[in-house]
């Protein structure tokens, strides 16, 4: 068995999907195709989760009817034998979608109702792609992992119990023998607390990479393969640099390096999954099945001969001193993390002094929150709107190079790679 994963740039429109049908007709073994929300399905259910919410029923609706239509005529353009069919399957899950929308009573947990609403780019991707397969004769299984992959309550955020989810999948996959499954990325299901249906929950935004490591963990397969828009992984971000280098082999420490640092090609969480079983995670052009595009695997080389830049844009740097002047990393540590992981804030850099500890973390609507909570026992001052540059395998003029122009609040340098919270002049 191996692992297909396709996120949503893949399967935007029509000819991404057809060129996913070729890819998948030429695989030679069993497959599980992990498929994202198509295009920036993602972002406009979010947007229809936060009109929900407010109760800006209109522009909830108004949101809800183009995703509708983005859909409609992806499929319009397929030309599908069961159009009418799959028709059907799209609108019951807009319109479990707009029944939400329409309860009268207010959701009482944001994150909750959030991943009822968001969870659905997925259920909609999967359903066109299992079709579309099967009309190519590719006769395939469709995975509810809503049902399949199960996790805690903690919504936008699941954490995914490993033992029930084996026992689910395997259990389903013996009794639905396929040479093809059709699964969805980034959701699981939980059981609900008032003990009726299990509700949906997402493994928090970019997920899906880390579906298919849990997908391949789960079922020992014997890879992954994640098709992106990129020949494969870059020493840096193709959108950023003009003359990048593809990095052909890297080990499972340098790809969880670069991706913690931010390089978005990877999901950080997708390579503990696939280390834990020694299993290969190939990273190939979704353009160009042909190239070979890097392998991350079990393997001690490092990167050595390039450097490699990432950029980890829209990070808060924040500084927190306790009022009484007490040692921070003796008396206070502890608590100040629990505040930050209290409000799901990711922290992307941590320096400390005798009396201070900086972090910083990406933004997000919850930073304002935690400053407030932290500033009942301590002194914060942050600055918003900042980069993180990493760069490994650095040498100063490399350094002046990236830095030029820009002022730097905090820089960290270790044997291999220098780190640098930057303010980019305006
Ligand atoms: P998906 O379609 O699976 O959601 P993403 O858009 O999340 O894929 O990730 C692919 C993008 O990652 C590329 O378009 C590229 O701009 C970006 N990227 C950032 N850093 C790197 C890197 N080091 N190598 C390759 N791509 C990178
Ligand atoms: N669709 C989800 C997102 O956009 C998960 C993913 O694409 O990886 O965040
Ligand atoms: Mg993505």
């Amino acid at each position: 068995m191996r692992v297909y994963k396709f996120g949503g740039a893949s399967v935007r429109n029509a000819a991404g999907i057809r060129n996913l049908v070729s890819i998948v007709g030429k695989a030679s073994t069993d497959l599980v195709v992990v498929v994202s929300a198509m295009g920036k399905t993602t972002n406009a259910l979010e947007r229809v989760a936060d009109f929900g919410y407010r109760r800006e029923l209109e522009m909830a609706f108004r949101q809800l009817d183009d995703i509708r239509q983005y859909h409609y005529s992806v499929i319009d353009e397929l030309s599908l034998r069961y159009h009418a069919l799959l028709r059907d399957g799209i609108e019951a899950i807009l319109q479990e979608i707009a029944t939400l929308l329409r309860r009268q009573e207010l959701p009482t947990d944001y994150d909750e109702y959030y991943d009822q609403i968001v969870s659905c780019g997925e259920l909609i991707s999967t359903q066109i792609v299992s079709c579309v397969l099967n009309e190519a004769d590719i006769t395939n299984v469709y995975l509810d992992m809503s049902k399949l992959l199960r996790t805690d309550a903690t919504h936008r955020d699941a954490h995914v119990d490993m033992v029930l989810s084996e026992n689910n999948l395997r259990k389903y996959i013996r009794n639905h023998p396929a040479t093809c499954y059709v699964a969805q990325g980034y959701i699981g299901g939980t059981l609900s607390l008032s003990g009726g249906d299990m509700l949906r929950t997402t493994l928090g935004r970019e997920g899906s990479d880390y579906s298919a490591a849990i997908v391949a963990n789960l079922l020992d397969a014997e890879s992954v393969t994640i098709w992106k828009d990129v020949p494969g992984v870059l020493n840096a971000d193709p959108r950023l640099f003009d003359d990048t280098v593809l990095i052909p082999k890297l080990s499972y420490y340098d790809a969880v390096e670069l991706a913690y640092s931010g390089a978005q090609v990877i999901h950080p969480k997708t390579i503990r999954p696939l280390e834990n079983k020694k299993i290969p995670l190939y990273v190939r052009p979704f353009a160009d099945a042909t190239a070979e595009g890097s392998v991350i695997c079990d393997t001690q080389e490092r990167i050595s001969n390039v450097p490699v830049y990432i950029w980890r844009k829209r990070q808060v740097l924040i500084t927190i001193r306790p009022k009484d002047f007490s040692f921070v990393l003796e008396d206070s540590l502890n608590q100040i993390f629990s505040v930050i992981y209290k409000h799901h804030l990711k922290v992307s850099l941590i320096q400390s002094s005798a009396v201070t500890v900086s972090v910083c973390v990406d933004e997000s609507r919850h930073v304002d929150e935690m400053i407030d909570d932290l500033k009942k026992k301590y002194s914060v001052t942050f600055n918003m709107g900042l980069s993180l540059l990493t760069i490994r395998g650095t040498t100063p003029e490399i350094v002046k190079k990236q830095t030029a122009g820009k002022t730097i609040l905090l820089s960290q340098t270790t044997r291999r790679t220098a780190r640098y919270v930057i303010r980019e002049e305006q």
